[in-house]
């Protein structure tokens, strides 16, 4: 495991960052750049540095990011204009922060999903 990032850091409110959500397994908040209107953070509390650390104890987590991406897509009205999740790992993958995390993207039409 590599050392914990800035997110764990906003997950303890050490630095005040509005929190959007958080309960016993995940929190989320606003991307710090946000490249479109609705751009928030969806991350485990847990710090997990990338996809590649996800073990099956996990499961549960990984799941309710999903759950909280869909009520914050609502909360924020973009469930039904549609929306983006990604999770970026490691270089190639364009991974900057290692404490995986779920962007969520709406508010607009969204490009192609690659940029190559
Ligand atoms: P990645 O490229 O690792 O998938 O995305 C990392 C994201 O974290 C970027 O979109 C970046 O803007 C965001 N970010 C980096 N540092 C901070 C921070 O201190 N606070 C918040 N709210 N977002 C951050």
């Amino acid at each position: 495991m590599t050392d914990e990032t800035i997110f764990s850091k906003i997950i303890r409110q050490e630095i005040p960052t509005p929190l959007l959500y958080q309960d016993e397994l995940v929190s989320a908040f606003r991307d710090i750049a946000p490249r479109v209107s609705t751009h928030i953070l969806i991350v485990p509390n847990k710090h997990i540095p990338t996809t590649n650390d996800v073990t099956d104890a996990d499961e549960l987590t990984m799941g309710r990011m999903f759950t909280v991406a869909r009520k914050l897509a609502k909360q924020e009205g973009v469930d039904e204009s549609g929306y983006r999740l990604i999770v970026n790992c490691n270089k190639d993958g364009g991974q900057e922060v290692y404490h995986i995390h779920m962007h969520l993207l709406g508010g607009q039409r969204l490009g192609e999903m690659l940029a190559l």
